[in-house]
């Protein structure tokens, strides 16, 4: 299978999550922020992971990452493209359901409410799922050992480290109802986690 199809699919998934974000992001830069809980660890992870955002689409759009190809075969592209739709899906759903409450890093804003609602009711971050299954689908989507798994790898470290942070984050700011929420739903899958 010609890696075209992997290159036109994985620069669609790239650009469908930059277009699903933008404005969602351009209308929560617009609330200021009241609280920034933004630790070092934090700090140094998610430049990182902006960065590695765009490792697959230097794939894309240059050879110079050709040296750690491997032949694409149709089943775990069309497995990957399976996961990329799903994740693209749960990442638009979340932040309709976020609002501008959303924010990049670990911060409160001037008017930011306990969102429990939508997809908020099946689990704690289900914005933190659908970029896992997206990223779980580039890995398979795009046969390369490097631009492949780098941004799954990225955000499963990010997202392990930022969990628990932003758990005692929400807890502060909203108490009872959060701890409330947390009795009622599971951080990443439904009934399991
Ligand atoms: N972890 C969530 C949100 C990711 S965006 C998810 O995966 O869906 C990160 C910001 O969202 C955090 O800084 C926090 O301010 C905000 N946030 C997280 N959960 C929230 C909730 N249930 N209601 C309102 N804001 C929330």
């Amino acid at each position: 299978m010609s890696h075209w199809f992997a290159r036109i699919a994985v620069f669609i998934a790239c650009v469908a999550l930059i277009a699903i974000r933008a404005p969602h992001g351009h209308r929560s830069l617009k609330v200021a922020i009241r609280k920034s809980y933004k630790g070092a660890l934090e700090k140094a992870l998610l430049p990182i992971a902006m960065l590695s955002f765009f490792v697959p689409v230097i794939w894309v759009v240059t050879p110079l990452l050709s040296f750690a190809d491997y032949p694409l075969r149709p089943p775990v592209f069309y497995t990957g493209l399976g996961c990329y739709i799903i994740g693209l899906m749960i990442f638009h759903r979340s932040h309709t359901d976020l609002g501008t409450n959303w924010s990049v890093s670990l911060e409160v804003r001037e008017t930011h409410t306990l969102v429990t609602n939508g997809v908020y009711q099946r689990v704690r971050h289900p914005m933190y799922t659908a970029l896992l299954i997206y990223s779980l689908g580039q890995t398979l989507a795009l046969p390369n050992y490097f631009a492949g798994p780098s941004y799954l790898v990225v955000m499963t470290l990010l997202i392990a480290v930022r969990l628990p942070q932003e758990e005692r984050m929400m807890r502060e700011e909203f108490g009872a109802a959060y701890d409330e929420y947390c009795r009622h739903t599971k951080r990443l899958i439904p009934g399991v986690f």
